[in-house]
């Protein structure tokens, strides 16, 4: 067998969050090689994305937060993800379909032009694919995976095999391949894990009415129902989490059918629901890895931690992931101190761990209040809510956490100050 190739940076995974880390390094001096197990050409990917306009929109989009817009222009993608398409969100409207609370966020409150952009998973991933595909410090190969990873040596490196007999010398290996992530697995990190007991739907709906640039959730006792406005005003992507049972009916449902249970579902805010594009179904799990690092190791995205879609926050937490561990290499890369090493990688990991597991615990408190049909939980909904409406100190503080700027924000997520 040939001599390892030696590597700084091995990312493996190119979703949108193992691509952001790999754009914000451009300028890292590192060596970094990009594992995808997908056969893409990331030299066509914004081709790709243009001919798959015909076909309309992805099911999956993101409600990207200003944090997360800060981080993909520092990545050097906003500008094109712009050009591509993308809804900006002006306001957010959710309320109790059992009750009486309600409760809603308006960016004119806050004077900002809008709380956040709703973009096409397709969309932010082709735009990273092109911007990393041109980088001169990033081998791109796709079409292959990890079979075997090392324990770390002295210097905290690693040996990886992969699947086309090639071995790899690396001083850090990222894990960015998603909720199942096998590189996670390898290195020997367990999860804490269990079922929501929610399944969800996504896909594309054309209403009678205007989305009104507003993203829109009903809580009811089966779970919540989002509307997600598209740049074309009568376009929404749904995201509709119910029982697994409730789920495969609605799947079931022929397309006339169903769009009349999500106008009934939605209590026709946007008119009546003319059309739906192909339905999706995703079943939904609580994931967290009992750490983020080892030496010569770290996992971000997907592959540390999986939420409930309810708050739209899942890839945002990535993406503040991706932005926590570039500065952390790069601080250590500038002080010269040993960057791949356990005890400097978990700098990355104290900032996030608890962020992430603050977010997770919120999405289960929300879940279990909604769940519930015990009358002092929905007095508390309904009077909660109301009262956070009315509450401008406890409304601002929600809404700067649903925009991703409370918190420990990592530095390059950080809105430069305006004048
Ligand atoms: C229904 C639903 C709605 C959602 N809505 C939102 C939302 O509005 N806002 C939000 O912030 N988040 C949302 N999320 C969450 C968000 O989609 C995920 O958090 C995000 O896609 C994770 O990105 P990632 O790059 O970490 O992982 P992934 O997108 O899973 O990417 C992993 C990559 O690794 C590759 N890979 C997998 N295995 C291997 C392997 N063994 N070797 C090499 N490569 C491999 C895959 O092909 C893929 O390219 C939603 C999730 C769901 C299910």
């Amino acid at each position: 067998m040939s001599q390892p190739i030696e590597t700084d940076l091995v990312i493996v995974g190119a979703g949108m969050v193992g691509l952001t880390l790999a754009a914000l390094l451009a300028e890292s001096g590192l060596k970094i090689r990009i594992l995808e197990s997908r056969n893409v050409d990331p030299q066509q990917a914004l081709a790709w994305e243009l001919s798959q306009r015909a076909t309309g929109y992805d099911s999956r989009v993101s409600a990207l937060t200003v944090a997360s817009q800060q981080v993909l222009r520092v990545a050097g993608v906003w500008d094109q993800i712009q050009q591509m398409r993308l809804m900006p969100y002006r306001a957010m409207d959710v309320w109790d379909g059992e009750g009486t609370g309600q409760i809603r966020f308006d960016c004119t409150e806050l004077h900002e032009p809008c709380l956040g952009h709703i973009v096409e998973n397709r969309v932010t991933q082709s735009a990273l694919s092109q911007q990393v595909a041109g980088q001169k410090n990033v081998e791109f190969s796709t079409g292959v995976e990890i079979t075997e990873l090392s324990e770390a040596d002295a210097e905290s490196r690693r040996l990886l095999t992969l699947n086309n007999g090639e071995q790899l010398q690396v001083r850090c290996v990222v894990a960015a391949d998603g909720a199942l992530s096998n590189t996670r697995r390898l290195a020997g990190i367990g999860m804490w894990e269990w079922d929501y007991g929610h399944h969800a739907i996504v896909t594309t709906i054309t209403t009678e009415q205007s989305n009104k640039a507003t993203c829109w959730q009903r809580f009811t006792d089966d779970g919540p129902l989002a509307f997600l406005p598209l740049p074309e005003d009568n376009l929404s992507s749904i995201v509709w989490s119910t029982s697994p049972d409730h789920a495969k009916a609605l799947m079931g449902l022929d397309d006339a059918a169903f769009c009349q249970a999500v106008e009934q579902a939605f209590e026709s805010r946007l008119g009546k629901v003319l059309h739906t594009d192909q339905r999706f179904v995703f079943p939904l799990r609580q994931r967290h890895a009992r750490q983020y690092v080892k030496p010569g190791f770290a996992a971000i995205g997907d592959a540390a931690h999986t939420i409930h879609p309810l708050a739209g926050q899942g890839v945002n937490l990535g993406l503040m992931d991706a932005a926590a561990l570039a500065e952390t290499l790069l601080d250590g890369l500038e002080k010269g101190v040993q960057w791949n090493a356990e005890f400097h990688l978990r700098r990355f990991q104290r900032a996030r761990q608890s962020e992430n597991l603050q977010m997770a615990a919120t999405m289960e408190g929300f879940k279990q209040l909604f769940n519930s049909t015990e009358p002092l939980a929905r007095l508390l909904r309904n009077s909660g809510m109301s009262l956070m409406n009315s509450l401008s100190p406890v409304k601002n503080h929600l809404v700067q956490q649903a925009m991703g700027l409370s918190g420990n924000v990592p530095r390059l997520a950080r809105r430069p100050i305006r004048d």
